[in-house]
Parts: C-alpha cells; sequence; structure tokens
C-alpha cells in the first residue's frame, strides 16, 4: 500500500468523474487517497445518490475502509483492501445512472481473480451518462476487445426522473489488459435511428425520425422503436447509432418537457454530423471513458473529435494514480491520444 494520495475534487472540471477515477483507479492499484471538495465545480455539490452509491459499491468489492460516505458529503477518505470477485447487487434508490456506477467499479473486476456478476438497479438511461446502449454497444465492445469478456443485459428501463432501471452484468477477467489502437474509422456499415419511447405517444417518436430521416437522409429502414413494456417513465431518447469498420459510436439526445421532438432530434443529428465531419472513429464521450482502461493496460491510442474539459481533467487525475504517459496531439479537426511510450 503506498502513501495516501489528495486529491483536489474542484480540479478541472470539478465534476463526478474526479471521484469515480479516483475509486476506480485506488481499487485497482491499491493505493488510499483522500478527495476533498468533492463535485465543487458541480452546483448541487457533494456527493450525490449516485455517486454514493459507487462509493459504497467500491468499498465493498474491495474490503475498503471509508470515511465521509455521506449523502452530500465533500469529503472522503479511501482505504482499499483486495478486490474481490464475487456477486454483488447495487440499488441507487433514485434514478441515479447505474452506468456511471458500473464506471466506478469496472476497472477493478476486469482483472479480478474470478469472475463477477452484477445486479445495478436505479437509471439506465440519464442525460450526462452514458445511456445503457452506448455501454453495451459502444464501450464494452472495446473493453472486450482488450480480452476481458464483459457481457450485460437489460432487464428494465429506467428513465429519469422516475428511475426503477435495472441491469444485469458477467465479468470474466484477464490477468492484463491489452491495447487497442483506434486510429481510423473506415466504411460506416449500419445507420440506426433507436427511438426510445415509454408512456409517451407514439407521435413523438415519429417526429423525431422524420426530422432525423430528413436532416441525415436515412431510409426508413433505418429506424428502430423497441417495443417498451408499460409501467415505466415518462421518458423520450433518440439515439443515433453509427456501426463502422472499427468501432460502433452512439449520439444521443434526451426528451425533454421543454423540447420539440423536432429540437431533441436536431441534438442528436448535429452531434453526428461534427463527428462524421471530423473523419475521427472515437466520439467525445467514448474517449473521456476509453483513458482509464487504456492507462491500465499501459498502451493504446485513438483518434478522436475533440478532447474536453471532463476528458483532460480525467488524463489529470489518472496521472496521479498511474504513472503512465498520456500525449495529445491537435490535428486538423481531430486529436491524438497516445498513452504509453
Ligand atoms: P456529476 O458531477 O454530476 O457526477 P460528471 O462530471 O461526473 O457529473 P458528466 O460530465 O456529466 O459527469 O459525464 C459523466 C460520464 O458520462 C462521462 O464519462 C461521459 O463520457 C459520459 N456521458 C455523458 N453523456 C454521454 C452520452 N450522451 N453518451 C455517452 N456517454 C456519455
Amino acid at each position: 500500500m503506498g502513501s495516501i494520495l489528495v486529491i483536489d475534487g474542484s480540479q478541472g472540471e470539478g465534476g463526478g468523474q474526479v471521484l469515480r477515477t479516483s475509486l476506480a483507479l485506488s481499487m485497482v492499484t491499491g493505493r488510499p487517497f483522500r478527495i476533498e471538495g468533492i463535485r465543487a465545480g458541480r452546483a448541487n455539490s457533494g456527493l450525490l445518490r449516485q455517486h454514493l452509491t459507487g462509493v459504497r459499491a467500491a468499498a465493498e468489492i474491495c474490503g475498503a475502509t471509508v470515511q465521509g460516505a455521506e449523502l452530500g458529503s465533500k469529503q472522503l477518505t479511501f482505504e482499499p483492501s483486495d478486490v474481490r470477485a464475487g456477486d454483488y447487487q447495487f440499488s441507487i434508490g433514485t434514478a441515479g445512472s447505474t452506468t456511471l456506477v458500473l464506471q466506478t467499479i469496472l476497472p477493478a473486476l476486469l482483472t479480478a481473480k474470478g469472475r463477477s456478476t452484477l445486479l445495478l438497479e436505479g437509471g439506465t438511461h440519464n442525460p450526462a451518462a452514458p445511456p445503457f446502449d452506448f455501454l453495451q454497444r459502444v464501450f464494452l465492445p472495446l473493453i472486450n476487445r482488450m480480452g476481458p469478456r464483459v457481457a450485460v443485459e437489460l432487464e428494465r428501463h429506467g428513465f429519469f426522473p422516475a428511475g426503477g432501471g435495472c441491469f444485469r452484468v458477467v465479468v470474466d477477467p484477464v490477468e492484463q489488459l491489452q491495447p487497442v489502437e483506434l486510429l481510423t474509422r473506415g466504411e460506416i456499415r449500419r445507420r440506426t435511428c433507436r427511438v426510445l419511447l415509454s408512456n409517451l405517444p407514439r407521435m413523438i417518436a415519429e417526429r423525431e425520425w422524420q426530422a432525423v430521416a430528413s436532416s441525415l437522409n436515412w431510409s426508413d429502414d433505418c429506424l428502430d422503436v423497441p417495443d417498451l413494456p408499460p409501467g415505466h417513465g415518462p421518458g423520450n431518447v433518440v439515439m443515433l447509432e453509427l456501426e463502422s469498420d472499427s468501432l460502433t459510436e452512439i449520439f444521443t439526445a434526451f426528451g425533454r418537457k421543454q423540447a420539440s421532438s423536432e429540437q431533441v432530434a436536431h441534438e442528436a443529428v448535429t452531434q453526428v454530423r461534427g463527428h462524421l465531419k471530423s473523419g475521427a472513429p472515437v466520439g467525445e464521450h467514448l474517449a473521456d471513458q476509453l483513458l482509464l482502461p487504456l492507462a491500465l493496460a499501459g498502451r493504446g491510442s485513438f483518434v478522436t473529435t475533440r478532447l474536453t474539459r471532463h476528458a483532460t481533467t480525467n488524463i489529470d487525475v489518472i496521472r496521479q494514480f498511474v504513472n503512465v504517459a498520456i500525449e495529445t496531439t491537435r490535428e486538423t479537426g481531430q486529436v491524438r491520444v497516445v498513452i504509453g511510450n
């Protein structure tokens, strides 16, 4: 066990990512840390239910001694012990994002000594978090290319603010993560516009699809409106999926009372246009999520559209835990990220 690291929760973007990345890397490296000023950059600073569930989940999996794990807490001390593969269940108790709880604990389970299963309950499609579909179709296939086998199965959709969603995860780990390279996109093989609609009029999905189809010139066979069982929501999500030679990307917009269906569709379309124009394979959200696993692999590279403040903050926190070179080079309309030497 190394000396205790002191992490400034207000650094960079000053959001929940500083905490999640610290927890994830403390679990993997065994390095204890204290974080001060948790989410100081946010109006509702301190631990929210999602972050608290992440802290508790991390502590349970690695038998950590924790101080400050309370709602609203702005300080936390986390002293990990050994990571234990096993069967776990974590419930956020609100619509807080289950995929962000998974983001906290998955890295440690990828190289744990044995299979783990997880049941996560809360929100599965939340604004400002990876939607379940992104986890399943974008992020995890890349993690699986690094060696582990991670499978997820959605049991119930959970939309903000109602929550009530649930998904299962099975993690078959490896001893050491292998690097990946994502430098070019190649051909786009398939385009899908998936519209989730729960407890809302069908007309919303039709208007969203019309707006997407006419803006991007996509044909009717691109549309996918899955039947969701009644009793959840309300919820509406537009996900535009691009399956290319090198990876799948998803761009998401969330329906809400203040926005017309056309406006929601337009938000997703704008992201797709920006992505296609840049020619980079990796979108900005995927970029910030790939940094940590690649740092643990010790090597890897990708080309992305741009590095957000979220990503640069993540790089700074990773450097505090792991001694790995992370080099970023701006190119025309793209950024190249190289991890390791
Ligand atoms: P908070 O302080 O409220 O916890 P935060 O700073 O931790 O927020 P965000 O900037 O909201 O978090 O991002 C959280 C994570 O969710 C990031 O890893 C980001 O890539 C991911 N994310 C956000 N929106 C999307 C999206 N539409 N698709 C995929 N991933 C997303």
